[in-house]
């Protein structure tokens, strides 16, 4: 058989194998001989050679016969005598292909991680000990138990702190894995920008050696079907080489909207584990191991004793927040070089205070609305569609969103099972309304007002 033949066989494969494998994996592949029934072929890299093998060596084998060629083995080569990762190929879950004989070069670039995210930074409570139990247990590295670890929750709650930290402990404890840590943001640049070079080959396959992928903020690729696509794909293949995965979102897999369902399967697949709103010990706690920080940073800054109850009391909302506002009272505090007093507490933070002043709950609010609009509060809650319920349900649905942390769909819950579309759809309504109808404008900042007070 010739080069010219191959490359008329090659043709009956876009059926068999679809048209983007096609050009993802058989139109690379350089047919060198057929020898004592092996037919070989040359490959740019190992890791496809591997794939093209499992994947699509029936189907090249049929092909080949069906033409009149003896064959009863394909053998994939890597070219150049490149050298050979052999701490790699012999990690490899794959069955050895004995033809193979070079091995993947280049690594994924993660995105840098922040020293100061670390297990020992890291403050253990009640509303996180489960995420970081199983963060800890993936951390350990070895045999993959679930695949994979999915962290979800609110905004500052700690999830890339996390992740971080696992990253760390795993390249510390083995110097030559190699952990990929990318926001799912940063996975679609790549993707795009692979796209965009015509380089998939070399993307997909750098991806799919890793040993440990994380991907931070998943719910970004939600309604983006390409990237998805190819997150799955990437997945799929790291799930079967059994290496950790380990993804974040802002909340569980079955509440992202837009995202396929055969992602949502796999997302849920492993351990799903919800990192929960921060509570008063858990809070207290993370300002006490922030001080000692501090104290560095500003050796001569005493601190008033319940300060910092007062501010984990007070700051409810996220962890991100609690810190910014302690960095601030060290700053100003040192700045007109005074202790950290409750009165300076209350001057330097007043905005912030102010904010989060109370933890304000949707059922708090509804009552609010309900008594506001001089409606029954089953009928704010209920299924009703009348216009006198509909628009109180609506504002009362667009409060909740703004002066709590509770997500689409636990709203929806708490409005009777609603689902979080008709939640959104009710918050955008409104903040339509507020631009256009003063009289609605004037409804919402009265009762928020009065929520806050
Ligand atoms: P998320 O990714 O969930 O939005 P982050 O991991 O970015 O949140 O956390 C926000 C900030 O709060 C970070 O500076 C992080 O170090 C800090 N933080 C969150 N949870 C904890 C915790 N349990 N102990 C110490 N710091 C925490
Ligand atoms: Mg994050």
């Amino acid at each position: 058989m010739t080069k010219k033949s191959w490359e008329e066989i090659r043709q009956d494969l876009i059926s068999a194998v679809g048209k983007s494998n096609y050009t993802n994996w058989i139109e690379p592949l350089e047919f060198v001989r057929i020898e004592g029934g092996v037919a070989k072929f040359h490959v740019p890299t190992t890791f496809m050679g591997n794939w093209v093998l499992r994947n699509f060596g029936d189907h090249i084998l049929r092909e080949l016969a069906k033409s009149g060629n003896k064959v009863t083995r394909v053998e994939f080569a890597v070219r150049e005598t490149a050298k050979t990762d052999r701490k790699r190929a012999a990690k490899s879950q794959d069955k050895p292909a004995s033809a193979v004989a070079g091995q993947i070069g280049g690594e994924v670039p993660g995105a840098p991680l922040d020293a100061r995210f670390t297990f020992e930074s890291f403050v253990v409570g009640k509303p996180n000990e489960l995420a970081h139990a199983a963060a800890r247990r993936v951390a350990k590295g070895g045999a993959v138990t679930f695949n994979p670890l999915f962290l979800y929750g609110g905004v500052g709650l700690g999830k890339t702190h996390l992740m971080h930290a696992i990253a760390w402990e795993l390249r510390k404890r083995s110097s030559g894995l190699h952990v990929v840590y990318l926001s799912a943001e940063q996975f679609m640049y790549r993707f795009v920008q692979a796209l965009r070079d015509k380089d998939m080959i070399a993307f997909k396959q750098l991806f799919r050696s890793v040993d440990v992928l994380m991907i931070d903020d998943v719910q970004f690729i939600a309604g983006k079907d390409a990237t998805q696509e190819e997150f799955f794909h990437t997945f799929n293949a790291l799930v079967d080489q059994k290496r950790q995965i380990i993804v974040s979102s802002d909340s569980a897999p079955t509440d992202i909207d837009g995202i396929d369902d055969r992602i949502v399967s796999r997302l849920q697949s492993g351990l799903v584990v919800d990192v929960h709103p921060t509570n008063y010990e858990l809070r207290l706690g993370i300002l006490q191991q922030k001080v000692e920080q501090f104290s560095e940073q500003f050796p001569n800054l005493g601190i008033q004793d319940g300060v910092l109850e007062f501010l984990a009391h007070r700051i409810s909302s996220n962890v991100r927040v609690l810190e910014g506002a302690l960095m601030r009272l060290f700053a100003f505090a040192s700045l007109v070089g005074r202790e950290i007093t409750m009165e300076l507490t209350q001057d330097c933070l007043s905005d912030v205070l102010r904010a989060s002043d109370r933890k304000i709950t949707v059922e708090e609010i509804q009552r609010k609305v309900s008594e506001h609009f001089n409606i029954r509060l089953s009928d704010l809650i209920g299924p009703k569609r009348v216009r006198t319920f509909a628009r109180p349900r609506q504002i009362a649905m667009y409060l909740s969103k703004q002066l709590t942390s509770r997500s689409l769909p636990e709203i929806g819950r708490r409005f009777g099972g609603r689902d979080h579309t008709t939640i959104m759809h009710g918050v955008r309504k409104i903040e339509e309304l507020k631009q256009q109808d003063s009289q609605i404008a004037d409804h919402v900042e009265l009762l928020r007002r009065s929520l806050e007070a």
